[in-house]
């Protein structure tokens, strides 16, 4: 049944998300902003073999966290295996002309997409740890009380408490790029217990205490 957000099947239950996606283990929520225009590819849509990723979020974050030791392999799989999931605040695809509008409007909290959703609430309940990607992800969660409408930029990306890591999208911009977001998120995780203390010198990735991976 289309939503009425939209009145569009969301590609997230066209591809079945939380059935196929949901990690054994929930360790990690992290939200993205919109999955991009209608027609777009979705983050759990096939990646295709042999050629470059062209969900760039996809292949920006999923080659970052094997670099950083978190992922054995940049695959959706294994994304799901460490206990990762990976959702929008606005499950619609919408014209970026849009969403750009409403991006600037969600520095100020005053998104209007953003409240349209429902999914949210119910999804980070499950995790420990969230990922808060962008300015409509900011914007959606403040909504919920759970975190602060903080007027901050997004860069450097900061944390809340021991639940929340908000950042701005992973890519490039001018001084800061991917690999310091990671990096960021990695050090959080580290401050959590999740990871190794830096003067340890194992690197198995594994993300979650006291689980085997
Ligand atoms: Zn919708």
């Amino acid at each position: 049944m289309a939503p009425s957000c939209c009145n569009t099947v969301h590609a997230a239950d066209r591809l079945n998300v939380e059935e196929i996606w949901w990690p054994k283990v929930p360790v990690c929520l992290i939200l993205g902003e919109s999955p991009g225009k209608p027609g777009s590819l979705h983050f759990y849509d096939p990646i295709p073999i042999g050629r470059t990723d062209p969900v760039s979020i996809r292949r920006r974050l999923l080659n970052e966290l094997v670099a950083e030791g978190l992922l054995q392999g940049a695959t959706c799989e294994d994304f799901r295996e460490r206990g990762y999931f990976f959702d929008h605040a606005v499950r619609c695809q919408i014209p970026m002309k849009i969403v750009k509008r409403d991006r600037q409007l969600a520095q100020r909290y005053q998104s209007h997409l953003v409240t349209t959703q429902s999914h949210l609430a119910r999804l980070i309940e499950r995790f420990d740890l969230i990922w808060v990607m962008g300015h409509m992800a900011r914007n959606a969660v403040a909504n919920l009380g759970l975190i602060h409408a903080d007027r901050r930029g997004l860069i450097p990306a900061y944390t809340e408490g021991r639940k929340f890591f908000i950042s701005p999208y992973v890519r490039h911009y001018r001084g800061y790029g991917p690999h310091d977001i990671v990096a960021a998120f990695v050090a959080f995780k580290r401050t959590l217990g999740y990871l190794p203390s830096a003067g340890d010198s194992r690197r198995d990735g594994n993300g979650h205490r006291g689980v085997k991976s």
